[in-house]
């Protein structure tokens, strides 16, 4: 039985098609028992398959770092947009 941190670091491989069939069963088995690892998969799933078609990029060339750059321009825009803290979402 995988841990949770395996099935995480497995993730990427995953995505990208090379798990072995044996680890694949592993974390999908893992999967199905448990709640956190699937919501973690869906959200890292949609990420890289969201970025991969809108940027062409290869799974592979995402890094955190490109993560993080785009994490920290959506904080710019907020902080430089006349909303008040609190108060978005409105
Ligand atoms: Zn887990």
């Amino acid at each position: 039985m995988l841990t949770c941190q395996e099935v995480t670091a497995k993730a990427s491989l995953m995505v990208d098609g090379e798990l072995g069939f044996r680890e694949r069963i592993a974390v999908r088995i893992h999967l199905m028992m448990c709640v956190n690892c699937r919501r973690f998969a869906r959200q890292f799933q949609a990420l890289v398959s969201s970025m991969a078609s809108r940027n062409r990029l290869a799974a592979e060339t995402i890094v955190p770092e490109f993560v993080d750059g785009v994490m920290q321009s959506i904080y710019r825009a907020r902080e430089s947009s006349s909303i008040p803290p609190g108060r978005d979402g409105e």
